[in-house]
């Protein structure tokens, strides 16, 4: 193994993780082509986006709007990445929206109603309608950023009302190292998404939730976009 190059160890990756994902999604009797997942490439630069385009990857996520620019202009100046699409998944604040808007396919992160605000207002004024996700912190610990399941409940109806972004589903954040709590999140998203979309009548049928670490238990409850970083482009990182 030791042998392989980068790009021989991109291809093995991507099958290695197909298969994974296509064996969680069968546990749960879903079909695999539910499931998107996203090459998460903010710690690499655009020479290993290529070669991870080149390894079968079609979709990416970064978590900085000018990154996600800069890598998304190289892209669409190649012929053979024709068809690319970058997500923005990481903290947006406000004075970097307008980077984002028209180039991010879709947004992750909208994580109070004020962003949610202002996301619109943006998107009206440039004549764009963004699809978003709404990122909630099921687990409820301090050290994450998303709506609270409960605020999100009340303000449900409000933030579907604006119309500048089209609230496409969720996306949430497991907590580390604890498989039980991950699941306890993952199953909470997609719970709190169904209850969400009896009060809204929106389809919010995107479910992004699942990293290198939990992204099979994420599938198994329900996932239809997993985010992956390093077990994509890290060589050391051993898939679980
Ligand atoms: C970095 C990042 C990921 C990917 O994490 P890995 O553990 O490397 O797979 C997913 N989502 C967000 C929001 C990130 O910032």
């Amino acid at each position: 193994m030791s042998e392989d190059t980068y790009e021989d160890f991109l291809l093995r990756r991507h099958r290695e993780i197909g298969a994974l994902i296509a064996q969680a999604a069968g546990r749960s009797g879903r079909d695999a082509s539910e499931v998107r997942a996203l090459a998460v490439s903010k710690t690499v630069g655009f020479e290993e986006v290529l070669a991870a385009w080149r390894a079968g990857w079609r979709a990416f996520g970064e978590n900085r709007p000018q990154e996600l620019v800069r890598k998304l202009d190289a892209a669409q100046a190649t012929p053979e990445m024709a068809g690319v699409r970058f997500d923005m998944i990481g903290n947006l604040q406000k004075n970097k929206i307008n980077q984002v808007l028209g180039r991010a396919t879709l947004v992750h992160s909208l994580s109070s109603e004020h962003l949610a605000r202002a996301v619109s207002a943006r998107s009206e004024a440039r004549g764009l309608t963004t699809d978003v996700l709404l990122e909630t912190n099921v687990s409820g610990e301090a050290s994450k950023s998303g709506f609270s399941p409960d605020e999100l409940r009340a303000s449900a109806e409000r933030l579907v009302g604006l119309s500048g972004i089209r609230v496409r589903g969720l996306m949430t954040m497991a907590p580390a190292h604890d498989a039980t709590a991950a699941r306890r999140t993952f199953s909470g998203l997609r719970a709190l998404a169904e209850d969400l979309r009896e009060r809204t009548g929106l389809a919010l049928d995107v479910l992004s939730c699942g990293m290198s670490d939990d992204f099979s238990i994420a599938v198994e409850e329900g996932s239809t976009l997993v985010r992956l970083g390093r077990c994509v482009f890290d060589q050391d990182y051993r898939l679980h």
